[in-house]
């Protein structure tokens, strides 16, 4: 169905990307920053690309993400499908699925671990942009989605899930309390036309299927491989918001 004509570009969360919508601070350094070391746009910009290619080639669960999206027939060129961007500060990353972008927030993602968060944040919704058809306009896939990228990317307990070693009920209900309350904020955030009740109402019908479903990383890990390890061991799966 098509989108109210009556909704706005805010209310889709594009404001949050001032870059995205043709408001781009300038890429090329002035004279007087070059001289005087005032471009910390442009400084931000290359310690963000740096980071990129570091955990790009080095991160074993972004390595399985790009691997599942080759396989899959949508293979990622880093320069071009992974962007470095200045965002609101409320945000560390978004998907664009117009032209199948990922924004690393330059400005809010300083450390390897929050752009670690942020990418495989946004590669699971471009994995379901791509693989599972996703359509960002309907709020059951839009629930969905970001339930899925709550679950692989914020909520710490994927290994745990993946070796079937989480056995308290307690934990098993935190961590899904956890993916809940994530998702939901999720949604908020990129759908503000969407009242407080539509949007937990959404989180709440999909959630046991959509928390449930582990792809690419539940099919491709295996129990006990150095992978699961690596990948799930990393302290972003902690700390990104
Ligand atoms: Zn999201």
């Amino acid at each position: 169905m098509a989108a109210k004509q009556t909704e706005k570009e805010e209310d889709w969360g594009y404001d949050l990307y001032p870059e995205r919508r043709g408001k781009s601070l300038p890429l090329i350094p002035s004279v007087s920053e070059l001289l005087f070391g005032g471009g910390q746009h442009t400084s931000d910009k290359l310690k963000c690309e740096q980071r990129v290619v570091d955990v790009v080639t080095k991160q074993p669960l972004v390595r399985l993400f790009l691997d599942a999206l080759r396989s899959s027939g949508c293979p990622i060129d880093i320069k071009r499908h992974i962007v470095c961007e200045n965002c609101d500060v409320s945000v560390t990353g978004g998907y664009d699925p117009k032209m199948n972008q990922i924004v690393v927030c330059q400005n809010t993602c300083r450390s390897d671990s929050y752009v670690t968060g942020a990418i495989v944040h946004e590669l699971v919704h471009m994995f379901d942009y791509c693989v599972n058809k996703l359509d960002f306009k309907n709020l059951d896939h839009l629930a969905c989605t970001e339930i899925r990228a709550a679950n692989l990317a914020h909520c710490s307990y994927v290994s745990a899930m993946l070796e079937g070693s989480i056995a308290a009920p307690a934990v098993k209900a935190q961590h899904a309390f956890c993916v809940q309350q994530k998702a939901y904020e999720s949604v908020r955030n990129a759908r503000r036309s969407v009242s407080h009740e539509e949007a937990l109402a959404a989180v709440e019908r999909v959630f046991s299927r959509c928390y449930n479903d582990l792809e690419p990383v539940g099919r491709r890990l295996r129990r006990g491989t150095k992978d699961v390890q690596l990948a799930c061991e990393e302290g972003f799966l902690l700390g990104y918001t």
